[in-house]
Order: C-alpha cells, then sequence, then structure tokens
C-alpha cells in the first residue's frame, strides 16, 4: 500500500526547492495586487505580514542546487555560505516574485546582507527588522511595536492593505493554530521517531514558509494523520538533539546522513522561525493585538544564539530541552563560520558536559556536497552513547 505521508513529504520537498518561488508568484496571480515579502532567518512576526495582505516568503539560501558565480565576488571567503547563494539567487533573477526583503537582526552578516541589497536592488523594498535586545515591555515592547507599525506603514507605501486590528488578531489567531499543529507534530517526532523522521518533519514545517498560514496548517493535519495510519516497527536509534542550524541550513541529504547513521532527531533548531514563540500569542481584553506581538517575542521568545540573555546560563535551557525530550545526547552542528553560533559552542558545550549530556560537533556549509566523514562521526556518537551512556 502506498503511504499517503509519503506524497504529502513529496508536495513539501517540490516547495521547499522551488528556488524559482513559481508558488509565491501562482500566489500573486489569485491576490492580484498582493506583495510576496521575503524574510531572511530567523524570525520575523508573520502574522502583521500576512495581515496586510501579504505573503511573508521564508528565504534560505540556495542549498546545494546552485554554483555561486556572483555571489562570491560580494563577500569575504571568512563568512558563512548563505548570503552568497541568496545574493546569487536573486542576481539570477530568481526572487522576481518577491517585492521586498525583510532582514532580521541577527547577526552582523545578515545586517551587511540588508545594505548590499538596496544598494543592488533600489527599486525593491528593503528593510532591517530591528528585534529588540531588551525585554522590557516599557522599553523593548514599545520600540518593537514602533518597528511593526514602521514596516507596516512602509509597505503599505509599497500597496499593502491598511493595518487593521481585527484583521491581525485574525492572523495571530492563525498563527497560533498553526503553531499548536506544530507543537503536535513535535510531540509525536518525540514519543515515536521511527514514525515521522526528522527529515520529514523538517520538510513539512519548511514548505510552510513560502505558503499561508491556512494552507500550512492544513498539510500539516494532512501529514499529522496519514503518518498516525503508518504500519511501523520501533527502531534502536540514539535519541539526539540537533542545535546550531538555526540560520543556514544543513544539505537536505546531510539530515538524511545522520538519521541513516542511527541518531533519532527528536529535536532541532533548523525552523527555529516558526517555532520562535513558544505557545500561543495570547492577546488581552481590550489589548491592542500589536502589543500582544510583542509581548509574545518578549516573553516567550526561544532562547538562540542571537538573543541576549541576560544572567541567564547560556546551555542551561538546552540541558533542560534534552531532559524533556528524554534524549540521549546533542548534535552541535553550525554552519561554517556562523559567528552567533560558534560564539555560544563553548558555553554550551560547558553546560552540557556539566550536566553529563553526551555531545559532538561538527561544521558544515549549505553546500557541502561529500558527508561521509561526518556521517561516520555521527554514527560513532551513536555507538558510543549506546555503550557508555546517555544524558543522566
Ligand atoms: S549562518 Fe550565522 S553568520 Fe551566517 S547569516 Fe546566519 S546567523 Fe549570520
Amino acid at each position: 500500500m502506498t503511504d499517503p505521508a509519503f506524497a504529502l513529504v513529496e508536495r513539501a520537498h517540490s516547495i521547499v526547492d522551488d528556488r524559482k518561488l513559481s508558488t509565491v508568484a501562482h500566489w500573486k496571480d489569485n491576490h492580484l495586487g498582493g506583495l510576496a515579502i521575503g524574510h531572511m532567518p530567523i524570525y520575523v512576526p508573520r502574522p502583521l505580514i500576512e495581515a496586510i495582505g501579504c505573503l511573508p516568503v521564508a528565504l534560505f539560501g540556495g542549498g546545494d542546487a546552485i554554483d555561486i558565480i556572483r555571489g562570491d565576488s560580494y563577500f569575504q571567503s571568512y563568512i558563512c555560505h548563505i548570503p552568497r547563494s541568496t545574493v546569487e539567487l536573486a542576481l539570477s533573477g530568481d526572487f522576481d516574485a518577491l517585492d521586498g526583503v525583510l532582514f532580521p537582526s541577527i547577526c552582523d552578516v545578515i545586517r551587511n546582507l540588508g545594505g548590499m541589497w538596496r544598494m543592488l536592488f533600489p527599486k525593491a523594498y528593503t528593510a532591517y527588522v530591528d528585534l529588540p535586545q531588551n525585554f522590557d515591555r516599557d522599553i523593548g515592547g514599545k520600540f518593537y511595536v514602533l518597528e511593526m507599525r514602521r514596516i507596516a506603514r512602509e509597505l503599505q507605501e509599497r500597496g499593502a492593505q491598511p493595518l487593521d486590528p481585527d484583521a491581525l488578531r485574525e492572523c495571530i489567531a492563525l498563527e497560533n493554530e498553526r503553531r499548536a499543529v506544530i507543537a503536535e507534530l513535535d510531540a509525536l517526532r518525540r514519543a515515536e521517531p521511527w514514525r515521522v523522521k526528522a527529515s520529514e518533519a523538517y520538510l513539512i514545517v519548511r514548505a510552510g514558509g513560502a505558503m499561508e498560514t491556512k494552507s500550512h496548517t492544513l498539510l500539516l493535519r494532512e501529514f499529522i494523520t496519514a503518518v498516525q495510519q503508518r504500519t511501523v516497527r520501533p527502531i534502536d536509534n540514539v535519541r539526539v538533539v540537533l542545535v546550531g542550524s538555526f540560520c543556514e541550513q544543513p544539505p537536505f541529504a546531510l539530515i538524511r546522513a545522520l538519521e541513516k547513521s542511527g541518531c533519532d532527531i527528536v529535536d532541532d533548531d533548523f525552523q527555529l522561525g516558526m517555532r520562535m514563540i513558544d505557545g500561543p500569542i495570547e492577546i488581552a481584553e481590550g489589548e491592542d493585538p500589536l502589543d500582544a506581538l510583542a509581548r509574545a517575542y518578549l516573553d516567550k521568545g526561544q532562547e538562540t544564539a542571537s538573543r541576549y540573555i541576560g544572567d541567564l546560563i547560556k546551555g542551561a535551557s538546552l540541558v533542560r530541552r534534552v531532559k524533556e525530550c528524554n534524549a540521549d545526547g546533542v548534535i552541535f552542528a553550525a554552519a561554517s563560520f556562523c559567528d552567533p553560533a560558534l560564539l555560544d559552542q563553548p558555553m554550551i558545550e560547558a553546560a552540557l558536559t556539566k550536566a553529563s549530556v553526551p555531545h559532538t560537533s561538527f561544521k558544515f556549509a549549505e553546500n557541502l556536497g561529500q558527508f561521509s566523514v561526518i556521517r561516520e562521526q555521527a554514527g560513532a556518537f551513536s555507538d558510543a552513547v549506546k555503550l557508555w551512556g546517555a544524558a543522566s
């Protein structure tokens, strides 16, 4: 019998691989006047973009599918790969369906890319999204609301609809629904990783980056229903949490290679933007939904390398996650030259070591072609954890 979940994964894969953004162009054909607004990782307030009649489109570079010819000439050699492939795609016309791009404040590379974009594509809308690093509602909260108002106003000047609080309330409700279904999928992955492979969950969640929230929720629900009907047998793999890949994504084949090496990835930060708000965005009675969106980011934003954590201890939340997932160990997989991830690595590893959580690490580039060494390393890690013990 054919596996209905597999057809959904294939559909998601074709959306993820659609580097010319034909699904986005199709959306625009069906939404005359609607703007498609790209955004770099990790997170932008997608409900805000949808509330003003635009389609937010998550951009994750070119993966291993393109040759970089012009993109390299804009950057020094010792930075990560994603800005090069992003420029390459744009210069090749692959992003022609986009009306603008948002550059969230996660690192200097993304900031510089935003500045470069402004010079390369002066007619396109380009905005730097300065996410708050002060989590006081009266300071960072007010600032973030002003940032969101500015973006909505600038997009309105480009043809988007005016920001209507009721439309935003509706989009927040849709986002909450999507988030709840992703949480359901994550719980299923943790409970029965042999039923839902991490690589499948990755594609199903990532496809939503170029879809309306409502359609994505439908896809997620269909997938969960389909995998629940699978006849599967438990496999005795090692349960790992993978972190460090929150921006540039590893090649898809590398995720598959890790699975084949005996690791069940039961939690990860691949598509962190989709999970950035931990739990629903709650709107209090009579509250401006924009304030609620800001409050959710301040109070419920996931800990990640680009977010200031004050006096908290780096790695402590990861140790908690490992325990919550009942994981056996951690794989730290960061893009080469990813400063935010690599600056965190020693502190994260120290926290894992202190908590007796086995861990290993490697670096990748989105266009990495050979993973035999990484696969062997992951296989040896999985064997070592099986032989000598998991996280206590
Ligand atoms: S991979 Fe790291 S360094 Fe590169 S753009 Fe992303 S966060 Fe910045």
